[in-house]
C-alpha cells in the first residue's frame, strides 16, 4: 500500500492543521468551561471553518461540493479533532448525515437540502435514531424480537403520516435545519423490516426540542431529546418505501465508523504531543522525566498505539474509497482498537502530568473527558465487535 498523500490531500490537511492551531486550540478550552452548553455552541468557529471549505468537503461534486474521498475526510478530521474534536464533529456529523441521506433519498429530496447546505456556512444536519429504550438495538440487525428497535411511531393518516414519541441523545438537535428521522411503521415485524426513514425540516407543529444533555466531555457538540407530538409528515418526505430503511443503509455504515475513528485519532494525537512536551520539560530526579525509562516506555507505547490506529484507519478509508464499504470487519475492528488506544493514551497522559494532570487548568484533563465519549459514538465497542464477527 502506498502511504504517499497527493498534493491536494496535503494542502487540505495543512489548511485544517493551521485552522486548528490558530483558531481552535486557543479558544475552545474557554468555551468548554461555559456552564450552559447551548451558549457554548461555537457558531462563529463553525462559520469560519465552513468558509475554508470544511462543511462542504464531503458533498459529492455532482451536487456542487468538493467531493473529497474518505481518506481525505479522515485527514481533515484528524487535524480538526486535534484542535477541537467537538468542532470537527459538527462537520463530520454533517458529512455522515448527508452521505446517509443521499443513499436513501430521491434526487428531489436531496435537492431540497443540498443547495441550502452549500450556501449556509452554519447548516447542520441531524440523525434521529436513538430512543430512551433503544440504543444498541438499533445497530444490531439480528434482533428478531419486534419489541426491539425504534418505537417512535409513524401511523398512516390520509396522504401522510403522524409521528408520536421521542428521540434521545440527538446531536445538534437544537441546531439542525434538517433531520433524518427513523420511525416505526410496523411493530408486528422486527425493526429491520418495520422501520421507515423520514425527512423533517423544522419548525413543524408538534415537534419540539427537549432537554440538552449535560455531558462531561465534547461539550461543544451538543445532544438533545426530540419530542414528537402528532407531527404530520407528508408522504413526499418519506425516504424510500415503508420498512426498507435498514436494508438500504446496511452497506453505508462504515462511513460513520471511520468518522468516529478519525475523531478518536485526532484527540489521541494531540494528547500524545502534549504528554511528550511535558515529559521533555518536567524535571524530577535531576533530569527531564522522559529520560526516566519508565516514562519513556509509556510514551513509546502511546506512540505505537497512535501510529497503529492511524495505519488501520487509512486502510479502512482506502478500502471504502475502493468500493469495500460492504465489509464491516476492518472499519469496525479499527474503531474498537482506536478507541482503546485513545483511552490508553489520555489516561497515560494524565499519569505523566502527575498531580497537575487532574487539575482543570491542565489540557490533558479536557482531553481525558473528551476521550470517553468515543466509547458511545459510532456504535459502542461491543456492537462494533458483534458486527465484525460474522465475517471473521
Ligand atoms: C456524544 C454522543 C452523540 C450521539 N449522537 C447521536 C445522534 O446524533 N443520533 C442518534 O440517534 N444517537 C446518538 N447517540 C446515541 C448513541 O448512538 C447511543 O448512545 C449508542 O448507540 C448506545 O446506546 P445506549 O446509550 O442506549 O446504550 P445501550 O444500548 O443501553 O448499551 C449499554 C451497554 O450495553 C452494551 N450492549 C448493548 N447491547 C448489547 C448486546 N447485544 N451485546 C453486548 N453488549 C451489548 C453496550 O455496548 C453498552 O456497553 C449519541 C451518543 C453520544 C454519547
Amino acid at each position: 500500500m502506498d502511504f504517499e498523500l497527493s498534493e491536494e490531500q496535503r494542502a487540505i490537511r495543512d489548511l485544517a492543521r493551521t485552522f486548528a492551531r490558530e483558531e481552535l486550540i486557543p479558544r475552545c478550552a474557554e468555551f468548554d468551561r461555559l456552564p450552559d452548553g447551548e451558549d457554548a455552541f461555537p457558531w462563529e468557529l463553525i462559520e469560519r471553518g465552513s468558509k475554508l471549505g470544511f462543511n462542504a468537503l464531503a458533498v459529492p461534486a455532482k451536487y456542487g461540493g468538493t467531493g473529497a474521498d474518505v481518506l481525505t475526510q479522515c485527514l481533515v478530521m484528524e487535524e480538526l479533532s486535534a484542535g477541537e474534536p467537538a468542532v470537527s464533529k459538527v462537520y463530520s456529523h454533517n458529512w455522515k448525515a448527508l452521505f446517509g441521506l443521499i443513499a436513501i433519498a430521491s434526487e428531489e429530496q436531496v435537492m431540497r437540502v443540498v443547495p441550502d447546505f452549500l450556501v449556509d456556512p452554519c447548516y447542520c444536519l441531524g440523525i434521529a435514531m436513538t430512543e430512551p429504550n433503544s440504543g444498541s438495538d438499533n445497530s444490531l440487525p439480528f434482533s428478531q424480537n419486534p419489541a426491539s428497535g425504534p418505537m417512535l411511531s409513524a401511523k398512516r393518516q390520509g396522504d401522510g403520516y403522524i409521528l408520536n414519541g421521542m428521540k434521545q441523545f440527538i446531536a445538534m438537535g437544537a441546531q439542525a435545519k434538517m433531520f433524518t428521522v427513523f420511525a416505526r411503521t410496523d411493530t408486528s415485524v422486527p425493526w429491520t423490516e418495520g422501520t421507515t426513514g423520514f425527512v423533517l425540516l423544522p419548525p413543524k407543529d408538534g415537534f419540539e426540542v427537549g432537554r440538552l444533555h449535560d455531558k462531561v466531555g465534547l461539550r461543544l457538540y451538543p445532544q438533545f431529546d426530540l419530542i414528537f407530538n402528532n407531527v404530520q409528515i407528508p408522504e413526499a418526505d418519506r425516504l424510500g418505501e415503508e420498512g426498507t430503511v435498514h436494508a438500504s443503509r446496511r452497506n453505508i455504515t462504515n462511513i460513520g465508523t471511520v468518522e468516529a475513528t478519525s475523531t478518536a485519532l485526532g484527540i489521541a494525537r494531540r494528547t500524545y504531543e502534549i504528554a511528550l512536551e511535558y515529559a521533555r520539560n518536567r524535571v524530577q530526579g535531576g533530569r527531564p522525566i522522559i529520560e526516566h525509562n519508565l516514562i519513556g516506555m509509556l510514551l513509546l507505547e502511546m506512540f505505537t498505539r497512535l501510529e497503529a490506529a492511524r495505519t488501520l484507519l487509512w486502510r479502512s478509508a482506502c478500502s471504502i474509497d475502493n468500493g469495500g464499504n460492504d465489509d464491516p470487519k476492518l472499519a469496525r475492528a479499527t474503531k474498537v482498537m482506536a478507541v482503546e488506544a485513545l483511552n490508553y493514551i489520555t489516561t497515560r497522559a494524565v499519569e505523566i502530568w502527575g498531580g497537575m494532570g487532574v487539575m482543570k487548568e491542565a489540557p490533558v484533563e479536557k482531553l481525558y473527558r473528551d476521550a470517553i465519549q468515543l466509547y458511545h459514538m459510532g456504535a459502542t465497542n461491543q456492537v462494533n465487535i458483534l458486527k465484525a464477527f460474522p465475517n471473521l
